[in-house]
């Protein structure tokens, strides 16, 4: 649950299931109450294209829905995100698992570092290769280990229709 600037108020079920897997210790539950969500963001663009998410639900009182991947080095994770307006100008913001298959490990894993050379999109999780966007489950290359978030064409086409959809929605009352 956000406050109106962003920042977490509550936080529930799985997020220290989450940050242990994704964001590591200094992000557990305990420690994040009071912090804005953006600092949890990684990455330049996918801090952008959330606050877009987060600015245009405030502004129009509907609910974002998308479906992305959360993917761990062995695992498929398709994932659901709603936010949800709530009284106060407040956000509900959850995670849905949707589905989750086990694959052969692409690597040891992967963290975020600011400017690496090898780019993933922070909602599919596929990787930026000169000939576009690939899955790393289907490319057989070993994951890099280190890479900076992005937002790939087709996510940035997903997240825009589905702010238009709100805006739409929310002019029309
Ligand atoms: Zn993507």
């Amino acid at each position: 649950m956000l406050d109106s600037a962003y920042r977490l108020l509550w936080v529930g079920g799985d997020w220290d299931d989450f940050a242990a897997e994704n964001l590591g210790g200094p992000a557990r539950a305990s420690r994040v109450l009071g912090s804005n969500l953006m600092d949890h963001v990684a990455g330049a663009e996918a801090q952008e294209v959330m606050a877009d998410i987060l600015n245009d639900v405030q502004e129009t009182k509907r609910s974002f829905r998308m479906e992305y991947r959360c993917d761990s080095p062995e695992q498929r994770r398709d994932m659901r995100m709603t936010v949800t307006p709530m009284r106060h100008d407040r956000l509900m913001v959850t995670h849905d698992l949707r589905d989750a298959r086990s694959l052969p490990a692409v690597g040891p894993g992967w963290r975020w570092e600011k400017g690496a050379w090898d780019c993933k999109c922070s909602f599919c999780g596929f990787l930026r290769r000169t000939d576009g966007w690939v899955d790393p489950f289907e490319t057989g290359l070993r994951h890099p280990e280190v890479v900076d978030y992005g937002v790939c064409p087709t996510c940035r086409q997903v997240i825009e229709k589905e702010l238009e959809r709100i805006r739409k929605a929310g002019r029309a009352g």
